[in-house]
């Protein structure tokens, strides 16, 4: 009887190595061994940003990284997947887009608005993400450098085989 077990990214990786192995077999001829090498990367890192079993990281208000499974080091859980993708922009020295679209309604609870010349309450609420964010976005940075890489070499080798 099969038994479920949660997915090992040790398993993902040998599995990934082994497809990329056959394909290579298969295909290796077609290709320079320098574009091989940069597909192979850029499809790693592309399964480390967005397919690998890892946790979401996300630094919760006790201060401690979120515990829920995701997939991929950039994607953060279903309670903090926006937060991350906020944190990633931060890291970025940027300005994630969608807020232009936010609408963000108040609570009865809240408290009023202060006054002007009433001074500044001390109750800044931003999330301290900052470094969270800094890691996921050089794993970004060389997601994106990597993926750019491989395709031009490919589409290069193919246009030499064409040529
Ligand atoms: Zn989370």
């Amino acid at each position: 009887m099969a038994r479920k077990t949660k997915p090992s990214k040790f398993g993902e990786l040998i599995a990934l190595i082994i497809i990329g192995a056959v394909v290579h077999v298969i295909y290796g001829h077609l290709l320079p061994t320098v574009s091989w090498a940069l597909i192979a990367l850029a499809v790693f890192m592309l399964w480390i940003s967005f397919f690998m079993p890892t946790y979401c990281d996300y630094r919760t208000q006790r201060n401690r990284p979120c515990r829920w499974r995701v997939r991929g080091k950039l994607r953060g859980c279903g309670i903090h997947a926006r937060d991350k993708r906020d944190a990633l922009w931060r890291a970025c020295r940027l300005k994630n887009p969608g807020t232009l679209f936010r609408v963000m309604w108040a609570s009865p609870d809240d408290p009023p608005p202060a006054r002007p010349g009433a001074g500044t309450p001390n109750t800044s609420l931003q999330p301290a993400a900052t470094q969270q964010g800094a890691r996921d976005a050089a794993v970004f940075y060389c997601t994106l450098v990597s993926t750019v890489a491989g395709v031009i070499s490919a589409i290069v080798g193919v246009l030499a085989l064409t040529n």
